[in-house]
């Protein structure tokens, strides 16, 4: 049976991702801030590091999967944990659980971006470039001292789905498949927060997939679920579009 280890799994795309998995015969470690087997605070490294040690724990220090679903959007308490969570509470368990995919059946691991990470301008690149530097003080403060909740999180999901494609090609060697699935609107508490938002409410509203429909999590975790199998045996630092033609109406040169 293999074991895969996923964040956010309490909610939204990480709960049906979870689900999915499980009904395809996974044993999933779910890791969130309650409603888990592993119950952590990404937001820190601390945190970071307890979800890895008790990841590693659970799993006897061997992981088939791993898949980075804990996020937060627009309407999180501040800029910089939209920062800390998106991109530092992925890489750090990236690298932190590396080791034990290396070990793993056919390992492979995914991380949830979003189309959001297309729309980064240039008010993101000074924090785009702190977060491929590693450096989350710099970072975290770059982001509360510009204070733009929209500007944080698309470059917050550029920069881990750029991390993921650099990491893909040293771990490609190794034999560990990685993947980014980028995401439209999908309906989840963190989308109805937005909705509900007196700054984000309209424009979330206005931005409507070429579907004219936002996805269900289902929608989403049938994408995770192919390329976590070994049907996907050859699809390696892709980032996949799960999002009902956004990024075609957006960027339909842009492939
Ligand atoms: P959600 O709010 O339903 O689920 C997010 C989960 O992450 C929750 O269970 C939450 O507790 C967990 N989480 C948040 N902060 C955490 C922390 N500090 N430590 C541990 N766990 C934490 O939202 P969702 O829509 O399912 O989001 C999942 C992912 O999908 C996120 O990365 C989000 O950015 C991305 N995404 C969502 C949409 C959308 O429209 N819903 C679109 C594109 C991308």
């Amino acid at each position: 049976m293999p074991i895969t280890a996923i964040t956010g799994s309490a909610s939204g795309i990480g709960a049906a991702v979870s689900a999915t998995l499980r009904a395809a015969g996974h044993q999933v470690i779910g890791i969130d801030r309650s409603n888990a087997e592993v119950i952590a605070d990404l937001s820190t490294p601390e945190g970071r590091d307890a979800a890895i040690a008790q990841v590693l724990q659970l799993s006897g220090g061997v992981l088939d999967g791993l898949i980075c679903c804990a996020g937060v959007g627009v309407t999180a308490p501040s800029c910089g944990l939209i920062l800390a969570v998106n991109h530092f509470g992925v890489s750090q368990l990236l690298d932190g659980l590396q080791g034990a995919l290396a070990k793993g059946q056919q390992p492979a691991a995914l991380v949830i971006g979003s189309v959001a990470s297309t729309h980064s301008g240039p008010d993101g690149q000074p924090l785009v470039e702190a977060m491929l530097a590693g450096d989350e003080e710099q970072a975290v403060l770059l982001a509360n001292n510009l204070g733009h909740p929209h500007v944080a999180y698309a470059a917050s999901k550029n920069a881990i789905s750029r991390h993921a494609r650099n990491l893909a090609v040293s771990w490609g060697k190794q034999g560990i498949r990685l993947n980014v699935v980028a995401p439209g609107a999908v309906e989840t508490p963190l989308h109805k927060a937005s909705l509900d938002d007196a700054r984000f409410g309209q424009a979330t509203r206005d931005f409507v997939a070429p579907m004219g429909r936002s996805a269900h999590p289902d929608e989403i975790a049938a994408m995770v679920a192919f390329l976590q199998s070994p049907q996907a045996s050859f699809v390696h630092g892709s980032v996949v579009f799960v999002d009902g033609g956004m990024d075609a109406m957006v960027r339909a040169s842009r492939f």
